[in-house]
């Protein structure tokens, strides 16, 4: 006789609702009186589908049940059971065919910084690319840059829109080259019939009032990497004398946000044992400064760093994004925006039911170039002999591309086959991988726990505004 048991799912409660996040479709399914009420009947042993409905029927009118059992099963919260022992989940490998069209190209167009940040990954005792000893040049050439644009239209196949990121080093410190490959991105595009958005990430120091006029005219978002309040910003953003530089950022952020209306400027916070004050930090930028949004991330580093966030650090942060988290919610709840962008970014993945076989476009749909042209993973590995995956000239390299993507296919990873969150990570970040255990292919171990704890937070945002502001989550459909 075949048994019923539970499928993979993670439950979670919000606004008085159960809900499962069933893992295998990434989905978010609601629990009614008569689910909830199969779900626990088979919490503690396996039954049989007669001995199930049985079980439930004195409180449930027959037909709804049986409906509702066939409905749990299609959704797979509820399947056969096989005899012990229970496989593991089987994760199938399956690369996507490539050529994968791409989407982002991220332009270092300088490996030169004019700040001497002490957690930099591309300065610090973790670097992956050496950009001292010349092997890359210091400045992008106005001809990489055209030709990264090129390969980037070249390979985009049928995407409509594509991106160029501009990154560092300090990105203002080749703005002409910048200046100039922004409108030549353009007529391509226009000649192509495509759209081209551009972003910059920057630490603001050198912005200048005619830098943020071409930003406006060019609509270009804007990132700046900021820290937070005077002493936290100056504790490792400092100049190459060791002076702080809040005091020279503020006035620039200030212009910039008060000319660059026409998209959210954003800060990116990198989190440190000593930068941790994250309430604190979130509502100076947001309330003091005037950012419309703040992301955080926790510093990538080998765990020797006297900076690195310990174990405590890691648990401090959940507790304080948990607190922010909240606010979060009651703001969207209210109908109002809230600049917490790590919600944002999770509950758009949760609603679009994204399931991941790589943690990030990287190699996929996003490639990084270094400032000779080289075309690696993402920004961080671009200029990296290990992680290259072609050049501006010869194009990808399709083979490299194909071992990459054989190699770090979720299916690999075993280690996550079984956790419930490998939707949304999928073994995270291959940079921090790379610095953590020496390669990209290693899961970020070292931080489930606070993956599933933050994945778990959005979740029941998530099912909290589903229930108490639907409209709100509307926003993610496009
Ligand atoms: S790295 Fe950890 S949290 Fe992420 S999918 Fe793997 S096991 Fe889960
Ligand atoms: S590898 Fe890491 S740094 Fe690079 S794009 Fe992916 S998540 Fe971002």
């Amino acid at each position: 006789m075949s048994l019923l048991g539970l499928g993979e799912f993670h439950a979670f409660g919000a606004a008085g609702q159960r809900f499962l996040y069933l893992v295998p479709s990434a989905a978010v399914f609601a629990l009614d009186d008569p689910a909830a009420a199969l779900i626990d009947a088979l919490d503690t042993h396996n039954l049989s589908r007669d001995d199930l409905l049985a079980a439930v029927a004195p409180r449930f009118p027959d037909a709804a049940l049986d409906e509702t059992l066939t409905e749990l099963e299609q959704v797979r919260a509820v399947g056969p059971v096989a005899a012990p022992p229970a496989p593991m989940p089987t994760i199938i490998p399956m690369t996507p065919l490539t050529p994968f069209p791409l989407t982002t190209m991220v332009l270092n167009v300088t490996n030169q910084c004019n700040l001497s940040c002490a957690y930099c990954y591309e300065y610090s005792e973790d670097k992956i690319v050496d950009t001292t000893n010349g092997a890359q040049p210091k400045f992008m050439s106005d001809e990489t840059a055209r030709q990264s644009v090129d390969l980037l239209f070249r390979e985009s196949g049928d995407n409509a829109v594509v991106h160029v990121s501009f990154f560092g080093g300090e990105t203002l410190m080749n703005f002409p080259v910048l200046s100039r490959v922004v409108p030549y991105a353009r007529e391509q595009a226009a000649a192509r019939g495509k759209r081209v958005e551009f972003n910059l990430t920057t630490n603001a120091t050198l912005l200048t009032s005619e830098m943020i006029g071409f930003l406006v005219d060019h609509d270009i978002s804007v990132t700046v990497s900021i820290d937070g309040p005077r002493e936290m910003q100056n504790r490792f953003r400092v100049f190459h004398d060791g002076r702080g530089t809040y005091d020279v950022l503020l006035p620039r952020v200030r212009e910039l946000l008060r000319r660059h209306r026409s998209r959210p400027i954003g800060a990116r916070v990198t989190l440190t044992s000593q930068v941790n004050d994250i309430l604190g930090i979130y509502h100076h930028l947001t309330d003091e400064i005037g950012f419309q949004e703040v992301g955080f991330a926790p510093v990538t580093t080998s765990p020797g760093r006297d900076y690195a966030l310990g174990e405590s650090g890691f648990d401090q942060m959940v507790a304080e994004f948990k607190v922010l988290a909240d606010e979060f919610l009651e703001t969207a709840v209210a109908g109002r925006h809230h600049g917490f962008s790590n919600v944002t970014e999770t509950l758009e993945e949760i609603h679009k039911g994204v399931s991941k076989a790589y943690p990030c476009g990287a190699g996929l749909g996003l490639m990084g170039v270094s400032t000779g042209g080289d075309v690696a993973l993402c920004h961080r590995f671009a200029g990296s002999d290990e992680h290259k995956l072609g050049s501006v000239t010869d194009g990808i390299d399709r083979n490299a591309q194909v071992a990459f993507l054989e190699r770090h296919h979720l299916a690999n990873k075993t280690d996550c086959h079984t956790c419930w969150a490998r939707p949304l990570c999928s073994g995270g970040c291959y940079h921090e991988a790379h610095t953590r255990y020496g390669t990209t292919t290693h899961p970020n171990l070292h931080y489930c726990d606070w993956i599933r704890e933050w994945t778990d937070i959005c979740l029941r945002i998530y099912g909290e505004l589903a229930e108490r502001n639907p409209g709100f989550l509307t926003r993610f459909d496009s």
